[in-house]
């Protein structure tokens, strides 16, 4: 097993308002770490849309998704904060000494004194495959994602969705494989106009299949998935024999755990005990951005950094109980100055 990380804060989240937590929390000299599910940071900017323009960041005239990230990344550079990607807080519990035990799924273990959710709409989950008996053949024919793609190479493929993920690996496998279909329910293709182009060229070349269509259903032989079945657009169902079936239908966030940590949620959301520090009603759990609810409350950006600010002085006696906080001006504070490197 691997060691437990001792820790001050930790957040939950690297969307634009879990990375401006670990700016708020640095200028009052607390350290971080944060754990996202993804594999890049920058939560719905970057996962749903990157390159379009935000006009209400407060003196930001315009920046995309991916810029407000890069940015967020840059500003809290001085803070060292410790990223733990691609895996996904599975639990959180109260320990006798006040601080909170917490894991996630890859196996990373905190002792924390508090907490910061910043988990937005949840964490975004691959859509999965809407057909009878298929789970069971999750990880081992069926997979929603690519870790080591040469466990495909020599196998019939077929290859579900019309998005970058379901292009992307197409081409990466064909000629790997021993066969690659790529089965989409409709003719238009969501992925970049070269990838579509270059898997079209390969199909004329006989290198690769394409076929329009929905599975509709399974067939298996001695406990394996042998077969699927494929409804075209005529109605007709055809049958498609394979060793392994890959599907990119896009993530959808979910709440997930979170739900299960003792927290009082409305509508999927988390409710804040009161809008001085974004606190829980777990005390030493904060929850800021998307996540959390209260009177009035707006899913903006700007509203989740305010949100950090507050909730980044509220936290502070949890971790220097002894230590009067008080605000400062990053303009003329030396202190601060200090902290950011900027003397
Ligand atoms: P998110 O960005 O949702 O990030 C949360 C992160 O937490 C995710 O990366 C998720 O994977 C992770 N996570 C969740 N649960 C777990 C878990 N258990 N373990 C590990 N990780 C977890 N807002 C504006 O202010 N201005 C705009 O112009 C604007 N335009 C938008 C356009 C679109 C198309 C969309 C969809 C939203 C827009 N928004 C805009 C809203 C804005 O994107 C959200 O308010 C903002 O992303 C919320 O940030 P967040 O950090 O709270 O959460």
């Amino acid at each position: 097993a691997q060691a437990v990380i001792e820790a001050d804060a930790v957040i939950i989240g690297a969307g634009p308002v879990g990375l401006f937590q670990v700016f708020e929390l640095g200028l009052l000299e607390i350290k971080a770490h944060v754990i996202d599910s993804l594999a890049v940071v920058g939560g719905q900017c970057v996962e749903l849309y990157p390159d379009k323009p935000i006009y209400d960041i407060p003196a930001v005239p315009v920046c995309t998704g991916q810029e407000l990230t890069d940015n967020l990344l840059k500003q809290i550079e001085p803070f060292e904060p410790t990223f733990h990607l691609g895996q996904e807080v599975t639990l959180v519990e109260r320990r006798e000494d006040g601080r909170f035990d917490l894991e996630t799924s890859t196996g990373t273990r905190f002792i924390t004194k508090t907490i910061f959710i910043a988990a937005g709409v949840g964490s975004f989950q691959p859509r999965t495959l809407k057909v009878e008996g298929i789970e069971a053949f999750e990880g081992s024919q069926v997979f929603y994602r690519v870790k080591d793609p040469t466990q495909f190479h020599g196998k019939n493929l077929v290859i579900c969705g019309g998005g970058d993920s379901a292009l992307d690996w197409a081409l990466n496998l064909v000629g790997k494989a021993e066969s690659v279909v790529v089965l989409h329910r409709r003719e238009d293709f969501r992925a970049a106009p070269a990838s579509v182009a270059k898997m079209k060229e390969l199909c004329d070349n006989y290198e690769m299949q394409l076929t329009i269509g929905q599975v509709t259903g399974i067939e298996t032989k001695d406990d394996v998935l042998s077969e699927i079945k494929v409804t075209g657009a005529d109605g007709v169902t055809r049958r498609m024999p394979l060793d392994t079936l890959l599907v990119f239908f896009g993530l959808s966030p979910k709440l997930g755990p979170i739900a299960e940590w003792g927290l009082d949620i409305e509508r999927k959301q988390l409710k804040v005990v009161n809008t001085e520090k974004f606190e829980t009603n777990v005390p030493g759990i904060f929850a800021v951005g998307d996540i959390n609810t209260y009177p009035g409350k707006k899913k903006l950006i700007l509203s989740g950094f305010h949100e950090a600010a507050l909730a980044a002085f509220g936290a502070a006696p949890y971790i220097f109980p002894d230590k009067k906080i008080h605000m400062q001006y990053t303009t003329t504070s030396p202190k601060l100055h200090k902290i950011l490197g900027v003397e």
